[in-house]
């Protein structure tokens, strides 16, 4: 039906389509690019949509920034998924040790979220649970829960990359521990037993994914992002968005990122005292997150600011 209109001619401009039957929102934008497979069961596309909320377009649900208008979506909280791994760990593992693992992997989490050196997470294990020794496997995929996308993988290089490692060494330990080491097989509840593709090592530049200079204004990389978006998948598009989180960083000044690092020293106790005073208190997980969602609109204590946590622990400690 759309193909009519769609049609190239020498003065067509643009081609206005009238969906009344919210075809759009079912089967996804028509200029989209999609992959045509000649297996009998090709992957389906996703077609996720979402509206602007500034000029009503249809657009994929994952885009930052709307290509019809220039609208910017707030960075947002990002859904929580599921944690596709640790059932799959669990088949031989004790109730305690599964929550073990449950704990070390939000912590794991939490360190990436927040911008925390990842190195402390034995020490607070063995501090912790001086019983049980920490199986490095218990670790994999922590941060990203079964997104091992190449935006994923870049957006965790540039996280270990900013503490400026003096060892590739060190890169790729913690590259693998989120990853997947090659030639190992690895199990999910979503994807079976699979092989990771092997990690690359190599950090991608914003300005050359959204093809700019490395001094490009605000107005040029929203444009350049609109220009290549549309016919992007899904995956493409995670990478545009990295690159425009990292253009974005790149604009913040330097002693707001000082302020931060002053600012998170002994992080890990923090935490460690709040899981304290909750064990005291007898809260419930979901009696925690409630707290937090009536009090600070958030699910988790991943989300909160310094001076949330802060005044979370001096709550907590005054019950
Ligand atoms: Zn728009």
């Amino acid at each position: 039906m759309c193909g009519r209109g769609l049609r190239l001619s020498p003065d067509k401009e643009d081609c206005l389509l009238l969906d009344f039957g919210e075809n759009f929102k079912r089967l996804g934008r028509i200029d989209k690019k999609r992959s045509i497979s000649l297996c009998p069961s090709p992957p389906r596309p996703s077609i996720d949509t979402k509206e602007c909320p500034e000029c009503h377009a249809q657009i994929n649900v994952f885009l930052r920034i709307c290509p019809e208008c220039g609208y910017v979506f707030p960075p947002g909280e990002k859904e929580e998924l599921e944690d596709d791994f640790l059932p799959e760990f669990g088949e031989l593992l004790d109730d305690e040790t599964k929550e073990k693992i449950t704990y070390i992997r939000s912590q794991r989490k939490m360190r990436f979220t927040r911008k925390l050196v990842p190195d402390d997470l034995w020490a607070l294990w063995s501090r912790r649970y001086s019983d049980t020794i920490l199986c490095n496997d218990w670790l994999y995929q922590a941060v990203f829960r079964g997104d091992t996308s190449i935006a994923a993988q870049q957006q965790f290089l540039s996280y270990l990359n900013s503490f400026n490692p003096q060892s590739s060494k060190w890169v790729s330990f913690h590259m693998e521990l989120e990853f997947g080491q090659p030639n190992r097989v690895y199990k999910s509840k979503s994807k079976g037993r699979y092989s990771p593709p092997p990690v690359n090592l190599n950090q991608m530049n914003w300005w050359e994914l959204l093809q700019v200079s490395n001094s490009a204004t605000p107005e040029e990389v929203k444009s350049a992002y609109s220009q290549l978006a549309p016919t992007a998948d899904d995956n493409e598009i995670k990478l545009l968005n990295w690159a425009y989180e990292e253009f974005e960083n790149s604009t913040k000044t330097k002693s707001n990122k000082e302020y931060v690092l002053a600012e998170v020293i002994d992080w890990g106790d923090v935490i460690a005292e709040i899981d304290l005073h909750l064990a005291r208190l007898g809260w419930s997980v979901d009696r925690a997150k409630d707290y937090l969602m009536r009090t600070y609109g958030v699910k988790s204590r991943l989300y909160l600011t310094d001076r949330q946590i802060m005044s979370f622990l001096d709550y907590l400690k005054a019950q």
